[in-house]
């Protein structure tokens, strides 16, 4: 019964959140608004920052594993998430929850890994012979420090996931930072910067600087076909009407400021593809119509990436992409794309030799791997010291401590 009193406190903190956010920083208060001590005469030159001890900086190989974890949004309620619907096993399959996604960063954090931006560790080149082609670049982390991405599939805020115990939208606060809106199981309105993963790691990373290279944070994983960060940009041929345009245009004017704090405050954008579609059956002519809808849609509100997450981790020319690109492969190159990122049982990379691309595949924090895969992710956490059975559904998990590989 433990977890329902702290959720139960994490309401009530949430709630009073809800009321004056000004008032609700969290001693996180930017420093041009907090007061200088009244001692303190004007003349007197400001206290010196406290600076941490300088790390030296140490090459991080081509030859070594920058690892990589992705997470899908966050269960924020699980009294919603797992009441038994038709949605429940899917969301304990594939998604974790606010407790668990905590205890996953300070695991990480404590096994000495620090968060890397996907667009440093490989990047473009001209050959002798003119041509472009990706390469693995040598990071330069703090001494002891070991490169993670982390990226976060489908940060849409799907209209079926607002009843299931998710948050709703980013909102931008009375004090610039970014907040999310949501409901709690009762009903009642919940702003908050505790029951979602981007708000989570913003605070993570503000409470423990270490844990990021240059204060980058993730990379949001974006479809396009209910809009972006809870807000419906989408066009719909099913609504050509002027009122489901109009709508559409302020929730694009609502948007822009988010995206615009999120890049600032080292949040970077790839493609999830518009559609959500399967990348190894599609037909060239819907990959080509999706792909210009995504950059129309999408790519208009977050500028250029060149990022691309396949969906259901289904790789394009019928999952031919690990062999020779094939011409689906070459089409989306042709459109930017240089990281094609699927789902897979380690951080694995492959630069193309034959085209400027590089193919890698991102491990998945969710309740297959919390129950099924321990042994894959013991560099980063026990999974039987983060995975919530008291409130996940009762289902099979493995319980042998030398697990299935
Ligand atoms: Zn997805």
């Amino acid at each position: 019964m433990t977890h329902l009193k702290k959720r139960a406190s994490a309401l009530a903190l949430a709630l009073l959140c809800a009321l004056p956010l000004s008032a609700c920083s969290g001693g996180k208060a930017p420093a041009a608004e907090s007061t200088p001590p009244e001692s303190s005469a004007p003349s007197q030159p400001p206290e010196p920052e406290p600076t941490a001890p300088a790390v030296p900086l140490v090459p991080w190989g081509t030859d070594q594993v920058v690892e990589h974890l992705f997470f899908h949004p966050l269960v924020a309620y699980p009294e919603l998430a797992f009441d038994g619907d038709s949605e429940a096993n899917g969301i304990d399959d594939y998604m974790v929850t606010v407790d668990e996604y905590n205890k996953i960063l300070q695991h990480c954090y404590d096994n000495n890994y620090i968060l890397v931006n996907m667009n440093d560790v490989w990047s473009e080149y001209t050959t002798e012979n003119g041509e472009t082609r990706m390469r693995r670049n040598t990071l330069m982390l703090p001494e002891g420090k070991k490169p993670l991405v982390i990226s976060y599939d489908d940060t849409n805020y799907y209209p079926y996931m607002l009843d299931n115990g998710f948050t709703w939208k980013l909102i931008l606060g009375d004090d610039g930072e970014i907040w999310s809106y949501g409901k709690d199981p009762q009903g009642k309105e919940v702003i908050s910067q505790d029951l979602d993963a981007i708000t989570i790691l913003d605070k993570f990373v503000e409470e423990h600087p270490d844990f990021s290279l240059n204060g980058v944070k993730g990379c949001l994983s974006l479809t396009g076909y209910q809009g972006i960060l809870g807000y419906r940009t989408q066009t719909d041929t099913d609504h050509p009407e002027a009122e489901f345009e109009a709508n559409r245009q302020k929730e694009i004017a609502a948007v822009k400021p988010i995206v615009q704090k999120l890049k600032e405050t080292g949040w970077y954008f790839g493609s999830h593809t518009w559609g959500h579609v399967r990348l190894s059956t599609i037909s060239d002519e819907r990959l080509q119509r999706d792909t210009q809808r995504w950059f129309d849609e999408v790519g208009s509100l977050v500028g250029p990436t060149q990022i691309l997450f396949y969906p259901h981790g289904a790789r394009p020319d019928g999952d031919h992409d690990q062999r020779e690109p094939g011409p689906q492969f070459k089409y989306l190159q042709s459109k930017g794309f240089r990281i094609f990122a699927s789902v897979g049982i380690n951080s694995y990379e492959q630069v193309k030799k034959q085209i400027s691309a590089v193919i890698i595949d991102r491990l998945h924090p969710d309740g297959t791997t919390l129950r099924w895969r321990r042994k894959d992710y013991l560099q980063f956490y026990d999974t039987w010291d983060i995975i919530d059975l008291d409130v996940r559904p009762n289902r099979a998990y493995d319980r042998n401590p030398n697990g299935p590989k």
